[in-house]
């Protein structure tokens, strides 16, 4: 457990990242933790790297929504203040923590107040004797040091951890936590460190973290970007909820990559659609398609959808064309159904289509017939006048004649 959050035994995976701020700024790192729960974190890592950090902790974990996760590096009394402080795991770094006598106090520490420690081994900062003996930071070595890590806790009988395996090599970190999971029980962390920027920074996370889940192997994940530590928590949702592994709490919106037929700036209207279905919260699978001919098909299995033909918006539900909107309407247009989709239903909303379209039918076929009858009226006047000229040119006194 860390804090409220079950990490391994079955438990749902969980979604970590960590926070940009001074730890120091309690108010400004509160607003961080507040941000990163809101786009999908369960657990949020803050560094304890100074005194004043520690002090800031102190003052975080009571009013955090989340558990907090003290990183510490190097220092082994940042280990104790941030215990002191309360929060609910520690991050220990076997790399550069390296004092055996001082990993057991800690260690010790931990048991005596319940508290789990993250053995967070990392490729790019390897205890250098592993780094010599492996001749680099090979799967093996990282592997070994979590044991090493493991060996000590074992020495005080503490062995409430979860252990992490990183490298910003995918291949590197794929195979060190095989590795890691054919050799221990505890959870796994998954994480591809310092991946860089999006787009190849969240493509290589993806690739290390989804290859492994899709294997069985790992219990918590965090994606390490170098972008605004929302979008780190955001893209571990969203690939927990593409995984299945997570329900989906807002919309889910698909949209066609368009092509030569797209008769709309499908990314404008896609985007659009996204920010204001988000903000709503809507839990519907929604659909942004380029043109008429193929978008509802091909986006039957889409709760909603909008379609663009001819300057008008086809909205559909499951694949059925349910109302015509202008195009200006089309984002409006898709929100007011998704509300409704989310209030009466699937079934409701199409029932209701179905009494509109017969209601629609109606009025053509009454139109139809004045129409027919105005074609009537006029073909009789027209009969009149032609007869009229008839007789008027037999009299001779017409140049129709
Ligand atoms: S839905 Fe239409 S515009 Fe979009 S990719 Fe398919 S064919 Fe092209």
């Amino acid at each position: 457990m860390v804090g409220k959050v079950p990490v391994g035994g079955g438990a749902p995976i969980s979604v970590q990242s960590m926070t940009i701020t001074k730890t120091a700024d309690v108010e400004g790192t509160l607003a961080q933790i507040y941000a990163l729960k809101g786009a999908g974190a369960d657990i949020v890592r803050c560094t304890c790297n100074e005194k004043e950090a520690a002090e800031g902790l102190a003052r975080i974990v009571p009013r955090s929504p989340v558990p907090i996760v003290a990183d510490i590096h190097f220092h082994v009394e940042m280990a104790l203040a941030a215990l002191e402080a309360g929060v609910d795991c520690l991050r220990l770094n076997p790399g550069n923590l390296r004092k055996t006598e001082e990993i057991k106090l800690v260690a010790r520490e931990c048991k005596d107040r319940g508290v789990p420690v993250r053995i967070g081994v990392n490729a790019g900062s390897l205890d250098p004797r592993l780094y010599k003996k492996y001749g680099g930071a090979t799967p093996e070595a990282l592997v070994e040091s979590a044991h090493i890590e493991l060996g000590l806790f074992a020495e005080v009988g503490f062995d409430n951890v979860k252990i992490s395996v990183k490298a910003s090599n995918v291949p590197l970190m794929v195979e060190a936590y095989r590795q890691l999971s054919e050799t221990v029980d505890h959870p796994l962390h998954l994480g591809v460190t310092e991946a860089g920027p999006p787009p190849a920074g969240t493509i290589k996370c993806t690739a290390g973290i989804a290859t492994l889940l899709s294997e069985g192997i790992g219990d918590t994940i965090r994606y390490s970007l170098t972008a605004d530590p929302v979008e780190e928590a955001k893209a571990g949702r969203v690939l927990l909820e593409a995984l299945g592994l997570r329900e989906r709490t807002g919309v889910d919106l698909i949209a066609c990559p368009a092509c030569g037929r797209a008769e709309i700036d499908v990314y404008k209207v896609a985007q659009e659609a996204q920010a204001a279905l988000e903000s709503r919260d809507i839990p519907l699978q929604v659909a942004v398609m380029g043109c008429v001919v193929n978008g509802p098909g091909e986006a039957r299995s889409a709760d909603l959808g909008i379609a663009a033909g001819r300057h008008r918006g086809h909205l559909f539900i499951r694949g059925q064309i349910v109302r015509v909107v202008p195009e200006d309407e089309m984002v409006a247009a898709l929100v007011e159904e998704a509300e409704k989709l989310v209030e009466e239903g699937v079934a409701a909303r199409l029932a209701a289509a179905d009494r509109d379209a017969a209601g629609e039918a109606e009025k053509d076929r009454r139109a139809l017939l004045d129409s027919k009858g105005d074609d009537a009226n006029r073909s009789e006047e027209r009969v009149e006048m032609i007869a009229k000229r008839l007789r008027d040119a037999l009299d001779g006194d017409s140049p129709a004649g």
